[in-house]
């Protein structure tokens, strides 16, 4: 027989050619499929209509002007049409299909990325082992494509159905096609599915080849922030979100023995990730301090890969004298490829100041000329001083005009003149406590007139704050474990534990970083589970309270009642979808292969759970939080998640919109308005507590589920904004979901200032809920879960 290619041909059968394709191995039959596996542009249409029909989106154009193709520019104000015919409400809606799109690209490219850099050296069939506590390994995988993957090969034709989607979604862009807002929203929302799907892949493709936590509670403790990293040390800067790079330097420290020689810090998801497997890395500090971290000079050399980047990185980094690598193709930044060339002389050109970085795009050439040239480079750099001098900062405060400039530029609005005028009496303390408000990016600096460098007098100004500032954070454990979920699922469901608080996202907070820690120690001292990701894990683990615990030392890291965990990077929060499929399939048994909808609707009705992007800002903030909202989860935003342009506004004034079915009878009920809003931005750290709190309201809450939310409600927005929620009393259903220590006080009120019927002798509610109580009550939005449908 002879072989050509995969082609054979049998002798004396010249004219017969056997073509042996791919071997398709039979699936393992561990569930019956759904009706949605690989869903398609419209397939989950149905129920992107529920929820775009109940939650509206509401727009807020930054402009209103189109220029994405040449027959415009076009005036789209006042109801006017493009030249290409589409209107205000539907270009907005594409906006956000293309943030989402730029978002999902990012974490779905991340892990295909990876299995690219990693499969040459370990291959794809690395199993995905997680234990024994975790049967359902991949619960968005099983989900929404209905494969239960085994191995990192198991997960490529996952990769090829989001790479497909996306590219058909990215064409859905194109002039002249799509013409509906709700199709734009219907897209996103697909998008933001793919996004989550693409996430759960890539942390799964880390897990598998670095063999990092599976889950496991109790993760050890490294040191976060600041003044955590020793500047006496070779210190190796590490930006970005992927992380094999870093994990090469890791592997060149651990061979040569260097690690107590050489500090390794990072910024962002990288750094989040190469602690979960080297505890001895630290983490600097988020993605919003990225250019203070540079300016502050720690970095003998700065190592980035994808995603996050300063894009004039260069720049900043040459002002500090800290020479940088690229080590991944998305970002060159202009510099030479010397990926294969000869280490040594990489190393020197790079200590001898000869070129000002390079490209490495092999990460297992990275660990060597990394933390050589960090070794080199100290001894050099120690030399020189990169906070500003007592006598610059002087000059520099005394040359400020108070123009005002800056502050106009400033996104954050901060009073840097001010701030200023009063460091030159002595009081620095304004300065500092810009240090924190700052949002990194620079803007002042470049409209001051006296070229004052505003970021290294903040630097300056906030040293002594900065060189305290030392958290302890836990590793990122990765998966919730099935064994807890079977242990919290139905307090989860009924309302007992009052939700999951989701904290996501990035680094422009409105009020520093210190909102984060307090989003976090409140629900998690009200026995809500917190679960954090990326930058907000980060930047909540360096605030002490007063017996200098960090959150993560105050709160054990199980997912349980009153805990609080360090999922991982942001590609992490993938497993917190992924908690909430589990609640459906392992609580409630509900089949989850290929079976989207049915286990969306599951969770926006029963499952309390709300994600908070406080510092939304890149667009993969955009993707995570629509990939939730699909799913059935409520996210908030902080005030410049407002840029993003839409909201999911649900409207309590218009009951029509609740109303859901009871899948007992089919009969369809007006329900109580929860959760009130998909997407909602908040304007302040007060506003926002009690409106998290709110959206982990369900229809299917039991009583006692109702009273500890209605509790936390009232009580958040009575500490924070000083009055009783105005619609409180929409979420009592009877006297049983009133909070028991102010039963009698609560029925007054409902009688006096809502007209409802009370029976004191009883002290029953005899009307003026929106709907009773019903322990059996069985809620659904889809009509193909009722009886006579089924
Ligand atoms: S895409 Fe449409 S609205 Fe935008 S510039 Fe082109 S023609 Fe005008
Ligand atoms: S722009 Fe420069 S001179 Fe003007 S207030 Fe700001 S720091 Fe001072
Ligand atoms: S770098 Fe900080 S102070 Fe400067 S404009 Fe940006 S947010 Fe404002």
């Amino acid at each position: 027989m002879e072989e050509i290619g995969g082609k054979f041909k049998i002798e004396g059968w010249e004219n017969v050619q056997i073509n042996i394709g791919k071997v398709e191995e039979e699936e393992e039959e561990w569930e019956p499929m759904g009706p949605y596996p690989m869903p398609k542009m419209a397939d989950l249409r149905n129920w992107d209509y529920k929820l775009l029909n109940r939650y509206k989106p509401f727009y807020a154009p930054l402009c209103d002007v189109c220029a994405l193709c040449t027959y415009g520019k076009c005036d789209l104000s006042g109801n006017k049409y493009g030249a290409c015919g589409i209107r205000m409400d539907a270009m907005q809606g594409r906006i956000v299909l293309l943030a989402c799109l730029v978002g999902a690209s990012a974490h779905m490219a991340h892990g295909r990325h990876m299995i690219h850099d990693l499969e040459h050296r370990w291959g794809v069939d690395v199993p995905l082992d997680l234990g024994t506590e975790i049967n359902v390994p991949a619960p968005l995988t099983q989900l929404i494509t209905g494969i239960k993957p085994k191995s990192i090969r198991d997960f490529l034709p996952v990769l090829d159905y989001i790479e497909e989607n996306i590219v058909q979604l990215a064409d859905a862009l194109h002039t002249g096609q799509e013409g509906s807002a709700d199709d734009f929203e219907s897209k996103a929302l697909q998008m933001g599915m793919l996004d989550s799907l693409g996430k759960e892949v890539a942390d799964m493709v880390q897990i598998a080849y670095y063999n990092m936590p599976h889950g496991e509670s109790n993760q050890p403790f490294f040191e976060v922030g600041m003044g955590s990293i020793d500047t006496n040390k070779p210190t190796i800067i590490v930006i970005g979100h992927n992380a094999p790079p870093s994990f090469d330097i890791v592997d060149y420290l651990t061979e040569k023995g260097l690690e107590d020689e050489v500090e390794l810090g990072g910024i962002c998801c990288t750094s989040i990730d190469i602690t979960r497997k080297y505890q001895k890395a630290k983490i600097a500090s988020g993605l919003g301090r990225q250019l203070r971290v540079i300016r502050a000079g720690f970095a003998d050399v700065i190592v980035i890969d994808e995603q996050c980047i300063r894009a004039d990185i260069l720049k900043q980094a040459k002002i500090v004298g800290s020479p940088v690598i690229c080590t991944n193709d998305k970002a060159m930044h202009g510099l030479v490829d010397r990926t294969g060339d000869d280490q040594d002389e990489i190393i020197d050109d790079l200590v001898e100041g000869r070129v000002p970085g390079v490209v490495i795009l092999d990460p297992f050439q990275v660990g060597k000329v990394a933390v050589e040239v960090a070794r080199k480079m100290h001894p050099k750099r120690a030399k020189k001083e990169y906070i500003l001098s007592d006598e610059a900062f002087k000059e520099y405060l005394e040359s400020c005009t108070m123009c005002g400039s800056c502050t106009f530029a400033c996104p954050q609005g901060l009073r840097i003149g001010g701030a200023n005028k009063k460091a030159l009496e002595g009081d620095l303390e304004p300065l500092i406590k810009m240090f924190d408000q700052c949002v990194g990016c620079g803007r002042c600096e470049q409209v001051c007139k006296k070229h004052i460098p505003i970021v290294d007098v903040m630097v300056k100004a906030a040293r002594p704050v900065i060189e305290k500032e030392k958290g302890k954070m836990r590793a990122g454990r990765g998966p919730v474990r099935d064994t807890e979920i079977r242990q919290v699922g139905a307090p989860l469901v009924l309302g007992t534990i009052p939700g999951i608080i989701a904290p996501i996202g990035c680094g422009n907070y409105p009020n520093g970083t210190k909102d984060v820690y307090t989003i976090v120690d409140e629900f998690a001292s009200r026995g809500y589970i917190v679960t954090l990701t990326g930058c907000m894990a980060i930047d909540c683990g360096f605030h002490l309270d007063d017996e200098g615990k960090s959150v993560y030392e105050k709160y054990p890291d199980d997912f349980d009642k009153g805990c609080v965990l360090n999922i991982g990077s942001c590609v992490a929060n993938a497993h917190i979808h992924g908690a909430a499929i589990k609640v459906a399939s392992i609580f409630a048994r509900r089949q989850i292969r290929g079976n989207y909808d049915e286990i969306a609707d599951y969770i926006i009705n029963r499952v309390g759970a709300c994600g908070v992007a406080w510092g939304a800002m890149s667009q993969k903030a955009a993707s995570i939080a629509t990939g939730f909202n699909r799913l059935g989860v409520p996210a908030v935003v902080g005030p410049h998640g407002v840029k993003y342009r839409r909201a999911f506004l649900g409207r309590r004034d218009l009951p029509e919109r609740w109303k859901v079915y009871d899948t007992r009878n089919g009969e369809e009920l007006y329900c109580e308005p929860c959760p009130e809003h998909l997407l909602v931005a908040a304007e302040t750290i007060e506003e926002c507590l009690p409106l998290m709190a709110k959206l982990c309201f369900r229809v299917a809450d039991t009583s006692p589920g109702r009273m500890i939310k209605l509790t936390h409600y009232i009580d958040l927005s009575m500490k924070y904004l000083k009055i009783m929620p105005p619609d409180w009393h929409l979420y009592v259903r009877s006297e049983t979901d009133l909070p028991l220590a102010k039963k009698e006080y609560y029925l007054q009120l409902l009688e006096e200032e809502q007209d409802w019927k009370i029976d004191w002798k009883t002290k029953k509610i005899i009307s003026g809920p929106v709907k009773g109580v019903d322990p059996s009550f069985n809620p659904t939005l889809l009509e193909r879960l009722l009886p006579e449908k089924r």
